[in-house]
């Protein structure tokens, strides 16, 4: 018997808590040892007149529990808002964003059979250190900002990856074509570093034929280490065309914390329709398990829902006549995957 965790839970925005509750039903059949803590973040904190998203009592219990389990929230468009996703990111330090996609096939429907890649993203720098500024009433401005510190961080976490997940080659993606000092600086970290791991087979790919080989040729790719923006379009791209940014967990990882969550967001266009794929936010949560040392429930976890997806037990974003036997709704999916436990 696991000894009983503590976790803390946001069930998020739109599709969130739809995703959520069905997510922590299986985990509960399958006897993952969690005590959930919830907390409040997203669309209703901002309305409360809090523009981080998050209030004090949630962080209490992040500080507490130091995992965070998080279906997607909506983030307000425009001025005054700070991303919540982001704050946690800084937060609590977490400098490495991994996002495995794995084909299905022929379970799921995809061109691409044996795709298999992981996306290793620096997860706290970049554009998305949220520096903008309004520099005139028609000029904006927003610095990309990349550290030494932060480049060796994520490049070393992305070949100690490959060492313990038995991963031969890794590639990094950049711009420095045209960003010399800043991906210039990323992409020298990762040749400085990589002298380091000879047994890791390495290259390097300016990041737009890169992302275009992604999406049509990602057979060729084992794991990819890049910068903070490139990283989070080219995981949706990779995601998709595995079978559907529904399918994709992931898990973000630091010196203080680790969150997990689907790499897709809050889907308000199918939201309160009991439509929406749980198997994103599932995923995310069997990684959790793995990281609570739960290594037996992720194991019972993931072998249901791939019994059941195999039974063609599909959601609508997955779903095709030819590959599919019954299109079914979150709380049915997760039904299916209950009762293959
Ligand atoms: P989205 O990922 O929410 O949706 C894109 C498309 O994919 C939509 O057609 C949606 O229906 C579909 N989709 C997404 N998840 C699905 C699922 N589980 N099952 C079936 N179909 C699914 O992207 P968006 O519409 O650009 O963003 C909506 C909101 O989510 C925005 O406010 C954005 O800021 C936020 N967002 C949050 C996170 C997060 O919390 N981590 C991540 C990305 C976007």
């Amino acid at each position: 018997m696991n000894p009983s965790v503590p976790i803390t839970v946001a069930v998020g925005d739109g599709i969130g808590p739809e995703i959520m509750s069905q997510t922590l039903r299986i985990l509960e059949a399958a006897g993952a040892a969690l005590v959930p803590e919830f907390i409040e973040v997203g669309e209703a904190t901002y309305r409360a007149g809090n523009t981080s998203g998050i209030g004090p009592e949630a962080w209490e219990s992040l500080r507490r529990t130091k995992v965070l389990l998080k279906a997607p929230i909506t983030t307000p468009l425009g001025g005054g808002y700070k991303s919540l996703n982001v704050t946690l990111r800084k937060m609590l330090g977490l400098y490495a964003n991994v996002r495995p996609n794995r084909s299905l096939h022929p379970a799921v429907a995809t061109r691409f059979p044996t795709l298999d890649v992981v996306i290793i993203r620096e997860n706290e720098e970049d554009l998305y250190a949220g520096i903008e500024h309004q520099q005139t009433p028609d000029v904006v401005q927003c610095l990309k900002l990349v550290s030494r510190t932060g480049c060796e961080k994520i490049v070393r976490y992305a070949f100690e990856y490959c060492r313990q997940h038995s991963r031969g080659k890794l590639t990094c993606m950049t711009k420095d074509n045209i960003m010399k000092l800043t991906d210039g600086l990323f992409h020298r970290v990762f040749m400085e570093i990589g002298q380091e791991y000879p047994d890791i087979a390495q290259d390097h790919q300016i990041i737009d034929i890169g992302a275009a080989r992604l999406a049509d040729t990602p057979e060729r790719y084992d794991v990819v280490v890049t910068l903070n923006l490139y990283g989070d379009i080219i995981s949706d791209i990779v995601a998709q065309v595995a079978g559907s940014v529904g399918l994709a967990g992931s898990s973000n990882v630091g010196d203080h914390g680790a969150l997990f969550e689907a790499i897709h967001g809050s889907a308000p266009d199918i939201a309160g329709q009991d439509v929406a794929n749980p198997s994103g936010l599932l995923q995310a949560a069997v990684l959790m398990l793995k990281h609570l040392g739960q290594h037996d429930v992720a194991a019972r976890v993931h072998n249901a829902w791939l019994c059941a997806l195999e039974e063609g037990q599909h959601t609508a974003d997955i779903y095709r006549p030819e590959t599919s036997r019954a299109k079914v709704g979150t709380t049915a999916f997760a039904d299916a995957v209950i009762a293959r436990l």
